[in-house]
């Protein structure tokens, strides 16, 4: 048995059943044992692939994304460029390399990066070597005044969800507990019916989710973005509807496997609802655009037209870069799972979502 399922069994024992948030985030982010501290998750030797690690045009493109909002700000300096839950830096680096292009723009700025594992960081500053002066907080809080340009991408997918099950009998929420036998199952425990639009329409079988980790998160990015200035793009997987599925998967080797086997050596996720983080990013009284596919957000912002300039460049790659291309924007692959929802204090022009509301 791995420390952390002897760890969490421990926590049972002592504690009773075990919510799933609190589940998630042991696994996830337990200081010694959880999974970001201590797996390599992303790429082909890993366990999934973000849409940064299959082309450099996702960081130059958001990059893109970026200063056109610097530039509509009126170049600001003190402005910060922030990407909470950067992974292994790639995105940063492809997005730095393409601002490197926008006159004054990286001289009056500086980068944050907002992660919580001592691993990832380090893999961060190696990815990054060449840029001096990044610093990195693991709160969002924590970053120095000034206007914020924040990218978070795959990052609300991985924060903690809770579950709650309409059964024949009501409501239930979902637990984590230990069998006879001293196994892990899941026990779904009596509960009052969650304070959800969805609760009251619910039928038996319904899952409804709620993350109060990503709308704590979601409203000290908003509150940031509203007092301070700035604008920020939020890009997860996930869907825009008041949807009653259970989405929680665990994901090893690229391969799905059981959420209660291989504890902390799985990459545990749930879909994102942006329902609820639009309501409180709009509730803090700023404009969000969106959310949009990804495919649709890349393609308004002319992925198009970069893969035609790469594979120029490199005709070697052409095939290569075509197919990056389509595993970004086609619907069938990421282009339309994946969503992208834009933040900015007030209303302003924002490429990218053009035709989408
Ligand atoms: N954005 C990257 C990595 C996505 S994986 C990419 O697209 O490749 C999720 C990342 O978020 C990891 O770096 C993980 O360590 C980090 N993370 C998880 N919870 C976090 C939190 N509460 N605050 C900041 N970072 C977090």
């Amino acid at each position: 048995m791995s420390k952390l399922a002897e760890h969490i069994k421990a926590l049972i024992l002592a504690e009773g059943p075990m919510g799933l948030d609190r589940y998630m985030l042991e696994c996830l982010a337990h200081p010694s044992f959880g999974y970001y501290m201590t797996e390599e998750p992303f790429g082909v030797s890993g366990d999934f692939t973000t849409a940064p690690e299959i082309s450099q045009m996702f960081g130059e493109l958001i990059a893109l994304w970026l200063a056109e909002q610097w530039l509509l700000m009126g170049q600001p300096t003190n402005t910060k460029i922030v990407e909470i839950g950067p992974g292994r830096g790639t995105l940063m680096a492809d997005a730095l390399r393409a601002l490197a292009s926008v006159p004054t723009m990286l001289e009056n700025t500086s980068v944050h990066l907002v992660e919580t594992s001592p691993r990832l960081k380090s893999i961060q500053a190696e990815t990054l070597r060449a840029r001096v002066g990044i610093q990195w907080h693991n709160h969002i809080n924590e970053v120095p005044e000034g206007p914020m340009l924040l990218v978070a991408n795959e990052l609300f997918d991985a924060l903690p969800i809770r579950q709650f099950i309409k059964t024949e009998q009501g409501w239930a929420e979902r637990h984590v507990g230990l069998s006879d036998d001293n196994a892990f199952e899941w026990q779904d425990i009596a509960c009052t019916a969650p304070p959800h639009i969805a609760a009251p329409t619910a039928q038996v079988g319904d899952v409804i989710e709620v993350s109060p980790a990503s709308s704590s998160l979601m409203a000290d990015i908003s509150r940031r973005i509203k007092f301070q200035g700035g604008a920020g793009l939020i890009i997860d997987y996930g869907y825009y509807e008041n949807a009653t599925a259970d989405t929680l998967q665990a994901l090893k080797d690229h391969t799905y496997s059981n959420p209660l086997e291989n504890l902390g050596s799985s990459d545990l996720t749930a879909h994102v609802n942006f329902v609820p983080l639009k309501n409180i990013a709009e509730t803090t009284g700023i404009h969000v655009f969106g959310p949009v596919p990804q495919g649709v957000f890349l393609s308004n912002l002319g992925i198009e037209a970069r893969a035609n300039q790469l594979a120029a460049a490199s005709p070697e790659k052409a095939d290569d870069i075509t197919t990056a291309k389509e595993r970004l924007v086609s619907f069938e692959q990421m282009g339309k799972l994946f969503k992208v929802m834009g933040l900015a204090p007030q209303e302003r022009h924002a490429s990218g979502f053009e035709g989408r509301s």
